[in-house]
């Protein structure tokens, strides 16, 4: 269980804090109410958090059916739901096809008694008898096609089946990974893409960089402005980062509320620092205009943290090094980049 923190007496603070706070919402004390307050106790889950302190915020009270909700949202694995309902479906669809071949199997075999039958028949028979006999044998040649039909028909709609069930897999495996406000990669995306880089990473040092980037003051376009223009302004950094960041291998990915991480495999830091600095500068052209009166209401600006991946260096440190090169940012002012 790698997701809650290992030591015990992180785990025993973790779960003071959480009996507190659940103490003063009106939720039944499930263990799904418990799995909320305690991931967010234990500073393990940001997006539930936010979601949390945008609850507290506006005063709404963290009922069962937001206990609910936050769970489903921000705890429960939709990836791991959406295969569980595949595979029920495949395994539905699998059942049927088998039986109706088996069945057309049973029918093959009668079949073949049948026509041997007959044509035993139809050499003793005397000819008054054959149109009879030919009738018969007619009639379950068509039965026999019959049942065939339906299991290639059966087939043909298994295979189609199967077509969108695996379409329908790797649409929600990309909606399981993919950030619903900005439309980039979420966490979990970005966690499994860090992943995969470095297990093919070899042992070239500076060969990735790795740039994160975080809005300065943000609290204060949330304050000033409300969450609504803070949203927009979360969706209009992730479109900049984009097109600063637009190759295929390039990764965008939002890591937290309003922190945003760039993977560049194969980009030596040199040339992170660079793209980085173009971030910072197209997020400072960015401007918020008033609905009605066109007028420009707000600008901002980002801070980032460039590290280039050193070998054998694992993804937790390799994050740490980009952030407290970020830190640096904010310390020294913050609208700059730095490297670590
Ligand atoms: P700093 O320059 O040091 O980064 O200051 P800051 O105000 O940006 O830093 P802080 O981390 O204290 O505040 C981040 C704020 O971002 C707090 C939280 O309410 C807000 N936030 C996080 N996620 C979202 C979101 O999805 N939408 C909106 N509108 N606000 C968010
Ligand atoms: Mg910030
Ligand atoms: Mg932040």
């Amino acid at each position: 269980m790698s997701r809650y923190p290992d030591s015990p007496e992180r785990c025993a603070e973790a779960l003071r804090t959480a009996l507190r706070q659940m103490g003063q919402q009106p939720a039944r004390w499930t263990p799904v109410c418990f799995a909320v307050w305690f991931e967010h106790a234990a500073g393990i889950n940001g997006g539930l958090s936010q979601a949390i302190a945008r609850r507290l915020d506006a005063k709404a009270p963290i009922d069962d059916d937001a206990v609910l909700q936050l769970h489903a949202e921000h705890i429960a694995d939709p990836d791991r739901e959406a295969v569980q309902r595949i595979s029920d479906d495949l395994q539905r669809l699998m059942t049927g096809v088998a039986e109706n071949a088996s069945s057309t199997g049973d029918s093959a075999g009668h079949f073949g008694e049948r026509l041997d039958r007959l044509s035993g028949a139809i050499k003793a028979a005397p000819p008054q008898d054959l149109p009879k006999l030919l009738d018969e044998a007619s009639s379950s040649a068509r039965q026999m096609q019959d049942s065939t039909a339906t299991l290639v028909q059966q087939i043909d709609d298994g295979r189609r089946e199967i077509d969108r069930l695996r379409s329908e897999l790797v649409r929600a495996r990309g909606e399981a990974m993919t950030d619903p406000l900005t439309g980039v990669l979420n966490r979990k995306g970005f966690d499994q893409h860090l992943a995969s880089l470095l297990i093919q990473a070899g042992g070239t040092p500076d060969a990735h960089s790795l740039i994160m980037v975080d809005i300065d003051h943000f609290k204060n376009v949330n304050d000033t402005h409300g969450h609504v223009m803070g949203d927009q302004v979360i969706v209009a950094l992730a479109q900049v980062l984009r097109r600063c960041a637009p190759k295929e291998h390039h990764l965008v990915a939002r890591y937290g509320g309003e922190e945003f991480a760039i993977l560049l495999p194969r980009t030596p830091l040199a040339d992170g620092v660079r793209l980085a600095e173009a971030v910072c500068q197209g997020a400072r052209a960015m401007k918020f205009r008033d609905r009605r009166t066109q007028q420009v209401v707000m600008t901002v600006t980002v801070s980032a943290g460039v590290a280039a991946h050193e070998p054998g260096e694992d993804s937790s440190s390799w994050i740490a090094r980009s952030d407290a090169a970020l830190y640096k940012s904010k310390q020294g002012g913050r609208d700059r980049v730095s490297a670590a």
